[in-house]
């Protein structure tokens, strides 16, 4: 009898020794995966020194540090389409013609079954607590959730975004922004940022982009839309962790200290004062 007893717990801790293994060895190749960065590649891209910046504050939005992207195609499915007029559902239409070059080759479509990222517009309330255990970035007129990972992975699978009743369109933008991996800025930036924590009201700097914004429905500055090209070009791997990309980059300790923004403050709101034109 001790003798089966012993047999069977040698087994089990044979076989917990093993599965641990092989959870490690596949841990560390998911690791590996995300190490493979082609710098060289990556700057053939012509980005300026302000997007480079931006790109290091928005992009790396696991727990700050870490690259979150789709590694497949995006179908948009407006879940309360029944409850929506003509022109809202037009508006989810704008957002993706706007967003979905910025992605390629990954394509981004309207779809009215099986989608994966999932729209609720003008809802009445937005309640974070029914999704408490997933991924989530609270904004002040909407919300984004971000399917749970499967373990060691940062591609993301699925979102959900909401957007208020009363919130301006401009906010389905910036929910749309936090579903393709975006985070909300450290740092002020001297042009209008979509994904900035406060979106609308937030000022216009120049003439010329004040005039920009107000012959858009829903506008999205050339930074950004070069941060979003940067965060989809092939090189770029779900998972990449910040100082892999800096260290690959050749980044001086100098520049490092410079790009990575003070995550610390990542939780402070910023509030803008109303444009005047509004
Ligand atoms: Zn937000």
């Amino acid at each position: 009898m001790m003798k089966l007893v012993k047999y069977i717990v040698l087994s089990v801790a044979i076989l917990a020794m093993t599965i641990g293994m092989i959870s490690s060895l596949r841990e560390s190749a998911f690791v590996r995966e995300t190490r493979v960065f082609d710098a060289e590649k990556f700057k053939e891209m012509k980005y300026t020194g302000h997007e480079l910046a931006l790109f290091c504050d928005v992009a790396f939005m696991s727990e700050d540090t870490r690259i979150r992207k789709w590694r497949k195609d995006i179908k948009v499915e407006i879940k309360n389409i029944d409850k929506l007029d003509r022109k809202t559902i037009a508006e989810v239409d704008s957002v993706i013609a706007l967003l979905a070059p910025l992605i390629a080759p990954l394509k981004m479509e309207r779809v009215y079954s099986g989608g994966n990222l999932h729209v609720y517009r003008k809802v009445k309330d937005i309640t974070p607590t029914r999704t408490k255990h997933l991924p989530h970035s609270v904004c002040i007129n909407g919300m984004t959730t971000i399917g749970a990972r499967a373990s060691y992975s940062w591609a993301i699978d699925s979102a959900s975004i909401y957007d208020c009743r009363h919130a301006d369109p401009q906010t389905l933008l910036h929910e749309f922004q936090h579903a393709l991996g975006l985070a909300h800025p450290v740092r002020l930036y001297p042009y209008y940022v979509t994904i900035g924590r406060s979106v609308i009201p937030q000022y216009l700097r120049s003439q010329k982009e004040t005039q920009a914004y107000m012959k858009q429905p829903f506008y999205l500055s050339e930074e950004e839309k070069s941060v979003i090209k940067m965060l989809y070009s092939p090189e770029v791997r779900s998972g990449l962790h910040i100082e892999t990309f800096m260290e690959k980059m050749g980044f001086s300790e100098e520049e490092k200290s410079w790009l990575i923004p003070e995550v610390s403050k990542r939780r402070a709101v910023v509030i803008y004062p109303s444009p005047s034109r509004h």
